[in-house]
């Protein structure tokens, strides 16, 4: 999927359309220790059973997301593109 490096857009904290530089969104470090993580681990301990959070079917594509930063306020926004995509997001 191509995307252009620039684009306007609107900015929420200018609240008004701005140019934007596009970049892909990268994902964050997990938290090993945050709560829900936590709870997931506990309810992994035992025999068996059905348990939330364990795929049986992957799916194939991502969604991905971009982050915008307004060239007038330098704030950034993300925005996701589109759907799922099997394609790795180009930028020219
Ligand atoms: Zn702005």
């Amino acid at each position: 999927m191509k995307f252009p490096k620039e684009l306007k857009a609107y900015c929420p904290y200018c609240k008004s359309h701005q140019v934007h530089k596009a970049k892909a969104s990268s994902k964050g470090r997990p938290r090993s220790m945050a709560e829900g993580n936590r709870a997931h681990a506990r309810s992994l301990t035992g025999h068996g059973s059905k348990r939330a959070g364990e795929k049986t079917v992957k799916k194939q594509g991502k969604r991905s997301k971009l982050t915008l930063q307004c060239n007038k306020c330098k704030k950034k926004q993300e925005r996701v593109v589109g759907g799922r995509t099997t394609k790795k997001m180009e930028f020219k």
